[in-house]
Formats: structure tokens, C-alpha cells, sequence
């Protein structure tokens, strides 16, 4: 929808080549418009949808559905990847700074947006961090591990994946809602509409969780990644163990931690050991050959594979194959 003039062009190019250097290759960005990229200056080419960009496959989700046929979502992240490593392409930054809105997850999850923030006002573009409405989680009111772990990086501290509770899912689809009401106001009944479904599905959702984990024989959810299903645990009334310290898998796994787990497993009679999407389940394929125990997939929803996105999954979708897995790994009665 937006038009940019030439300084803005000549300034991504700079910045372009700049980061050229820094970067591999250069995948594809899925986009829910297979026409593909944007090129708002050439003449001709003008999109009258709002466009916006979505860091983690969440709010890309979630703004998709409100928006309708009124919104084009760019989704960030490439398919398949790990997302607490992704760093924004040259093609990326194109994106962001012709986006009406940019929708991402915080600094804790983003870093990266720190610095880019700032430029992005200058473009005029309407900057949505998610997690302003969130009251965030502490690793001292999330880890249930070692007491002698140390944590000496600020950023740890907090958990960024409060996504993966349904109720905080919510609260971003407030947000999201508002914005979208905030830059296009002719399609605000849309908008407002879309959302409450989304909404009223997420509370069903919540229920159906809130239903089948009540029933569960254990209530540990014991996990061979870095877990991020702190904000989900605290909602339904888990615990939870994981090999990492922090809130990245991108840390080493401690290895009295793994030794944890196994005991934990041979103790409780445990029966499954849990491990992440998208990332090589090394850790937990460790415990599965010293306990015997099934693995499942427990989806932290980060970002999912193309075929995935291919398929049209949700993130309503992903939750409920996670409730599967749970009541299978954990035990449900009915
Ligand atoms: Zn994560």
C-alpha cells in the first residue's frame, strides 16, 4: 500500500550491501501472496491490502486470519529454520521498511530489532512489539532445575515464548486486531470480527487443554530441548524439566541435566521425553536410547516447515497436535 521515495531506496541499498556480507544464501520469503515480492515504487505495481510483516510464524498466523483479504502478511523467518538465529536479509529490510505494519515477538526473541527500530519510525512504519501487554516470566519463576546453575546474561533472564500459551496468544491477537483497526479504519468491522472468531477459538482451545491435562497421569513435562513451554506449564499446572539453563537452544545442554532427566525417567516410570521442533533431537534421542522411553514432538510454534506452511497449518492446528502428544506422553485417563 505504501509508496517510498528515492532517499529510502538508495538507503537499503547501502544497507544491502553492507549486510551482503554477512549473509549466505538467500531464501525465499514465504508470502500468503503468490504474486511474490513487493516493489512498491514501480509504477503500476500498487497493492491497495495493508502490508505487513510478521517476525514468528505466530502473529504471521494470527494477522493473516484477522486481515483477511484486506491484509498481505509477509512472513520473516524462512520455512524450517531454527528461529532464535535468524538475522534479517537485505531483502529482508526491504520489507520491513515498505511495511504499513511490523508486527514481532520483542528483543528478547528479536534482538536484532533494537537497532532497527528507529528506522523503521522514520519510514513511518507502524512498529508492534507484542510483548508490551505481557507480563513476562522470570527464569527463577520458570526453571525448576540445578540451583547452582549460573546465569550471568541479562537476556536469559526472561522467557520470550509466552506465545505458547493460549491465553497470552490472546492478548497478541488484541493487539493485533487494534493495529490493524488503527491503519485501515474503513475495514474495521472486518477486523474486529475476524479477531473475535480467532479469539473465541483460542478460548476453546484453552479449554480443551485445560480439560484433557487435568486428567493426565503426570504432570511433568520432561523435555530433551530448550524449553519453551514455561508461560504453557504455568497456565495448566505442570512442571517442567530441560537439559538447557537458558531460554535459546542455541546453548550447550548441561550435561547433570541430561543425567537428571534419565534419573527422573527411570524414578517416575516416566514415558516419553518431548523434544522441539525444526532443531536435531540429539539430546533427547540420548535419553530415548538409555531409557527406553517414546519420543514426541512437542511444537514450540517459532516457525514451522514449508510443508507446513504449505498446508495452510495454524497455530490452533499445531496446539492441538501438541495436546495429542501430551495426553500421550503424559498419561491421560479418561
Ligand atoms: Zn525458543
Amino acid at each position: 500500500m505504501k509508496r517510498k521515495g528515492t532517499i529510502f531506496l538508495i538507503v537499503i541499498m547501502i544497507f544491502g550491501i553492507a549486510l551482503a556480507g554477512c549473509t549466505t544464501d538467500e531464501p525465499a520469503i514465504p508470502t500468503d501472496d503468490p504474486s511474490g515480492v513487493e516493489t512498491p515504487d514501480e509504477e503500476g505495481s500498487e497493492d491497495n491490502r495493508i502490508s505487513v510483516v510478521a517476525t514468528l510464524f505466530p502473529q504471521y498466523d494470527f494477522a493473516r486470519i484477522i486481515g483477511g483479504e484486506y491484509v498481505e502478511v509477509r512472513y520473516l523467518l524462512p520455512t524450517g529454520t531454527e528461529a532464535h538465529s535468524y538475522e534479517p536479509t537485505p531483502q529482508d529490510m526491504v520489507a520491513l521498511l515498505s511495511a504499513d505494519v511490523f508486527l514481532y515477538t520483542g528483543e528478547l526473541m528479536e534482538p536484532w530489532t533494537v537497532n532497527i527500530v528507529s528506522n523503521l519510525e522514520d519510514e513511518d512504519v507502524m512498529i508492534v512489539d507484542l510483548s508490551q501487554d505481557i507480563s513476562l516470566l522470570t527464569l527463577e519463576e520458570n526453571d525448576h532445575g540445578d540451583e547452582d546453575d549460573e546465569h550471568d546474561d541479562e537476556e536469559e533472564l526472561y522467557d520470550p515464548h509466552y506465545w505458547t500459551d493460549p491465553n497470552m496468544a490472546i492478548i497478541m491477537v488484541n493487539r493485533i486486531t487494534e493495529s490493524l483497526m488503527g491503519i485501515d479504519p474503513e475495514n474495521r468491522d472486518e477486523y474486529q470480527e475476524n479477531g473475535d472468531k480467532l479469539k473465541a477459538d483460542l478460548e476453546e482451545l484453552d479449554d480443551d487443554i485445560r480439560e484433557a491435562l487435568a486428567k493426565t497421569k503426570s504432570k511433568t513435562i520432561l523435555s530433551g530441548g530448550h524449553f519453551a513451554f514455561g508461560y504453557f506449564a504455568r497456565q495448566y499446572g505442570l512442571e517442567h524439566m530441560s537439559p538447557y539453563t537458558g531460554f535459546s537452544p542455541n546453548a550447550e545442554p548441561a550435561p547433570q541435566r541430561i543425567t537428571a532427566l534419565i534419573n527422573s525417567i527411570n524414578e517416575t516410570g516416566a514415558m516419553a521425553i518431548f523434544h522441539e521442533e525444526l532443531i536435531d533431537p540429539k539430546v533427547a534421542e540420548v535419553i530415548v536410547e538409555e531409557t527406553g522411553v517414546k519420543m514426541l514432538l512437542l511444537h514450540g510454534a517459532h516457525n514451522i516447515s514449508k510443508e507446513e506452511l504449505d498446508s495452510g497449518k495454524t497455530y490452533i492446528e499445531i496446539m492441538y497436535d501438541n495436546l495429542e502428544n501430551l495426553k500421550e506422553g503424559l498419561g491421560y485417563e479418561e
